[in-house]
């Protein structure tokens, strides 16, 4: 059963999207990567595609910049494939954004602070917040703790996006000078309760910010959480758990010096410092440049989706230590303390090699079935 051939979609709503450039198939393929990243079947693809096309009042959606690169937005706003950030736009009421928004000056904030008076509004946070040095940070004559505080009292949830607003940032590492800090952090000490979720990486996933937002417009409630605040849903698994180079892992084929003639082969990165048995997140699965590409195509994993990776997981380019090779033991001895214990974890409870065997070619499979019906359209 083809599950979007029976969507039947209001002509209206097929205008809009027209006008924006969007086809219903696109549209429909928007809907079933949604289902997809929430965890759903396709069956649910009707579902999500009438809940979006219904949404008559569109949620209020405040983001706010801090200390940051302003990578997270770059990443959101590039994000072409399937065409989230237009989809997003449309479905939501993007009340305030530095960078995007039309209003500037005082104009700008006078659209905030009536966001806020008016209440029910997801906050989207991009940047560290400021709190050793407050001047460091400030927007319109106000610090960032002092915005943070106000926005984030009267929020719905704040979503912290990217690893600045989740831990901190760069900025935050030792001996972060700023007294830079996550905004679930800054919220916790000055005792306000406001459900927080981390979306972390560096920058965060597009598609992740768009499906928890999605997730709490079509389902009504934020996704189930882990320990570090961040969904479950797509924080499950480690990297190494379904990366395209596990196969070579398995039997114990590692590219020895980077760029090597072993790297082009797909060999393991595990040598050269690939952060993938300690870090939890979906890359490999749902992939970054319009699902085209990953960073371990061409480089070992970094861990930018783990808590303070600077600081935990310096020396780049060394081996984590207690990572269990087949026939061979690691023993970089300069990497932050506790490592060893979520590398027992991410692997033992990740079932070593279950699924990821064969996982370049089903990913190589994916990028071609996509083109054929890009082309088809
Ligand atoms: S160590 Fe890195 S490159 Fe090797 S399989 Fe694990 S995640 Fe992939
Ligand atoms: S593969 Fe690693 S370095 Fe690349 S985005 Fe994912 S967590 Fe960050």
């Amino acid at each position: 059963m083809d599950p979007l051939k029976d969507v039947s979609l209001d002509e209206e709503f097929l205008k809009v999207l027209e006008l924006k450039g969007i086809s219903r198939r696109k549209f429909l393929k928007f809907c079933g990567a949604a289902a997809a990243l929430l965890g759903m079947s396709k069956l649910h693809i009707p579902e999500i595609a009438s809940a979006i096309e219904k949404m008559s009042k569109r949620p209020p959606l405040i983001w706010l910049d801090f200390m940051e690169c302003l990578g997270c937005t770059e990443s959101f706003v590039n994000a072409t494939y399937p065409e989230v950030d237009k989809i997003i736009l449309e479905i939501l009421s993007l009340d305030y954004h530095e960078t995007i928004m039309a209003a500037a000056g005082e104009q700008a904030h006078e659209n905030l602070w009536k966001a806020v008076e008016e209440g029910n509004y997801l906050c989207v946070v991009e940047g560290g917040i400021a709190t050793g040095i407050p001047s460091a940070m400030t927007v319109g004559g106000m610090t960032s703790m002092e915005i943070m505080e106000k926005v984030g009292s009267k929020a719905i949830a704040v979503v912290a996006v990217g690893m600045c607003a989740t831990h901190g940032g760069t900025q935050g590492a030792e001996p972060n000078p700023t007294g830079a800090v996550g905004v679930e952090e800054f919220l916790r000490g000055r005792g306000i309760k406001t459900p927080v979720i981390n979306l972390v990486g560096c920058p965060a996933n597009p598609e992740n910010i768009i499906s928890t937002v999605l997730h709490y417009l079509l389902l009504g409630k934020l996704p189930e959480l882990d320990a570090h605040s961040r969904p479950k849903i797509f924080y499950g698994q480690t990297i190494h758990d379904n990366c395209t180079r596990r196969a070579h892992f398995d039997e114990g084929r590692f590219v020895e010096v980077l760029a090597d003639e072993n790297m082009a082969k797909g060999y393991c990165l595990y040598k050269v410092g690939c952060r993938g048995p300690h870090t939890f997140g979906n890359c490999p699965t749902v992939l970054w440049n319009n699902r085209q590409s990953w960073c371990v195509d061409v480089a070992p994993c970094i861990g930018c989706f783990e808590p303070k990776f600077w600081d935990r997981f310096r020396d780049f380019y060394e081996p984590l230590p207690d990572v269990k090779l087949p026939g061979v033991r690691a023993s970089a001895d300069k990497i932050g303390i506790g490592l060893a214990a979520v590398t027992a974890a991410g692997i033992g409870a990740h079932a070593v090699g279950s699924a990821v065997k064969g996982r370049l070619k089903k990913t190589e499979s994916h990028v071609i079935k996509e083109e054929e019906e890009e082309k088809k359209e």
